[in-house]
């Protein structure tokens, strides 16, 4: 039987949409299926774009035309690296520090900061104008896009994948590309993997300001239409794995985080008086004189989470089965090398590579796996990054590179600043509910009051002594409930525990050690509450799992959070 659409393909981001777009350019029947209202409302990148990559499989390989017509924001024509300090006080006085590498400097010179990486040509981009974009150009190649569309499963038939199912329909194909990123369910029904662990991912918070073009390019030093790329590190982060970045848009600056999660929740509960959620370590930043000036009088607009695959640690040994390619995040191809975080121009290239793929598999009518394992050949040197990427990574994300390096780094080379005492936060009990009410409260959602598309079940949940999902999740789905309070964070716990113990006199050692004590104990009698009407489907609880206790499944069509940079 003739099935509904030749090729299928999920989700429209950088990899769906090169994929479909250059298989509607050559007549392919396709069909690009997308959970979002509108292309891009879903998604988030820091995010700059690398335009140059393997010749043939560039965005402008994908879509003819595209640095001319695509909405790019400024031509980066500066990276660099900056290393800033935690405050430090002595005699009553706050002093900061912080350090530059630039591109032309020594270090980047030897490959450490992943500059060279870069090519000749980067843009920032917000996801929410391009990815409109790049689906309206496979409209316009004659592909079919259909939004408000979530798929939930594979179809098979005879073990092989024979379409997908969304909420409402089973769509028949010759082939599925899944392009549905970081929290794919595709790739593990397809058995090419299991469900990603926090080990394997890094997770990301970023705000975006409001600035008039006039100022951005006063304040960094900017040609008009020109951008900077700024990366952080150092004890800023806390000891936590990861790092900064600044971008500079048109009319906005990026400004985020992206840690790995294993080290986030190491941190979270080995500094519990320290780390509370990652969007403290981003308010850090932002706070630190080296990057405060930059945003003063900037207009908060939007602050957003999403995951990333570690590609070294995840890109799927075996990306193809019958009838079924995965590309992009959902594959696993994605870079980090130094500061440069490099995943769209990568999710690119596989889009066009499983695209390839089908029309030579089209060409003798066989979608078996066997006529499928050229995808494999075709990615050599994107496996060969993620290799390089996994290399750098021991030298990049180690304990030397974010703790002590940037501490000699800081003291050797570091201008030092001396400022006011920073706020302190995390000094009520409901410091962390306030604080991302705020920030949600910027968001827009279409809320599905009825339907959780994740399940927790909240006696076994409510029974581990240990409950990462609290800390981790960034908008505060999940909560801690004791008769003192509710808790967004542990460390909100820690300093309610704190004052009630410095009140009764104890001296301030041992007030600490005491309240770290009581905190522990708190976390594993509280009871856990689940609320999903803020979740921004970032899928780090899922992440956590484990699947009998928290299981994390897509929006039902077009509900959740709509972005509007991304
Ligand atoms: C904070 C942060 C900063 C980053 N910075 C950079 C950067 O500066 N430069 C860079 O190159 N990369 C950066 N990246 C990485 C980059 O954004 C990703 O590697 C890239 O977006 C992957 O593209 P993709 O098309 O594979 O997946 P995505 O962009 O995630 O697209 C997946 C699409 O599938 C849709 N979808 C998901 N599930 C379903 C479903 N079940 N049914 C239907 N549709 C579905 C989603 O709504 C989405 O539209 C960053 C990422 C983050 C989080
Ligand atoms: S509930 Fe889970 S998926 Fe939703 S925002 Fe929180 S951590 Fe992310």
């Amino acid at each position: 039987m003739r099935p509904d659409y030749e090729v299928i393909v999920v989700g429209a981001g950088p990899a769906g949409c090169a994929a479909a777009n250059y298989l509607a350019r050559r007549g392919v029947d396709v069909a690009l299926l997308e959970k979002a209202q509108v292309p891009g409302q879903r998604n988030v990148t820091g995010g700059v774009l690398y335009t140059d990559y393997l010749p043939g499989y560039s965005f402008e390989d994908a879509f003819p035309g595209f640095r001319e017509e695509a909405p790019l924001e400024r031509r980066i024509v500066s990276h660099e690296v900056v290393v800033l300090s935690e405050p430090r006080r002595e005699d009553g006085k706050v002093s900061y520090t912080a350090g530059v590498i630039s591109e032309d400097s020594f270090l980047s010179r030897l490959g450490v900061s992943g500059f060279s990486e870069g090519g000749r040509e980067a843009y920032s981009v917000l996801r929410a104008k391009l990815d409109r974009w790049m689906a309206a150009k496979v409209l316009e190649s004659g592909g079919a896009v259909v939004t408000y569309t979530s798929v939930s499963d594979l179809y098979m038939e005879d073990g092989r994948v024979r379409g997908v199912v969304t909420g409402s329909e089973t769509v028949t194909c010759n082939l599925v590309i899944d392009a549905s990123g970081v929290t794919s369910k595709l790739v593990e029904r397809a058995g090419l993997r299991g469900p990603l662990t926090p080990e394997q991912t890094y997770h990301g918070v970023k705000h975006v300001f409001k600035l008039s073009p006039e100022k951005i390019e006063e304040r960094l030093n900017l040609k008009q239409g020109e951008g900077r790329a700024i990366f952080y590190l150092g004890s800023v982060m806390k000891g936590v794995s990861g790092g900064g970045f600044l971008y500079t848009n048109k009319d906005t600056l990026s400004i985020g985080i992206v840690v790995s999660l294993d080290s986030f929740l190491e941190q979270s509960f080995e500094q519990v008086g320290e780390v509370a959620k990652p969007l403290d370590i981003l308010e850090e930043i932002e706070r630190h004189p080296a990057v405060a000036p930059l945003l003063e009088g900037a207009e908060l607009a939007e602050y957003s989470a999403h995951n990333i695959p570690k590609g070294y640690k995840t890109m799927l040994k075996r990306p193809y089965t019958h009838g079924f390619l995965a590309t992009g995040d959902s594959l696993g191809a994605f870079v980090k090398i130094g500061g440069l975080i490099d995943g769209m121009r990568r999710a690119v290239a596989t889009g066009i590579m499983a695209a390839e793929t089908y029309l030579r598999a089209a060409e003798k009518g066989d979608f078996s796996a066997g006529a499928l394992s050229r995808y494999e050949e075709l990615l050599g040197p994107i496996y060969r990054d993620v290799r390089r990427s996994g290399l750098n990574s021991l030298l990049t994300e180690g304990k030397i590179a974010y703790r002590l390096a940037p501490k000699l780094l800081t003291a050797i080379a570091g201008k030092r600043f001396e400022a006011n005492p920073p706020q302190s936060a995390g000094t009520d009990s409901g410091d962390s509910i306030k604080k991302i009410q705020n920030l949600t409260g910027l968001l827009d959602y279409d809320e599905d009051k009825e339907y959780s598309h994740i399940k927790v079940d909240l006696e076994k949940a409510s029974s581990q002594a240990l409950k990462l999902w609290v800390p981790a999740c960034p908008v505060n789905c999940y909560t801690l409930v004791l008769e003192k309070g509710v808790y967004a964070s542990f460390r909100d716990l820690y300093l309610y525990n704190l004052r009630q113990l410095t009140s009764r006199g104890l001296d301030e050692g041992r007030a600490r050690r005491e309240a770290l004590a009581e905190t522990l104990r708190d976390i594993a009698r509280a009871r856990l509450n689940f609320d999903h009407v803020a979740c921004v489907a970032c899928g780090t609880c899922g992440v956590i799992g484990p699947s009998d206790i928290v299981l994390f499944d897509h929006e039902r069509d077009g509900h959740g959070v709509r972005y509007r940079y991304g």
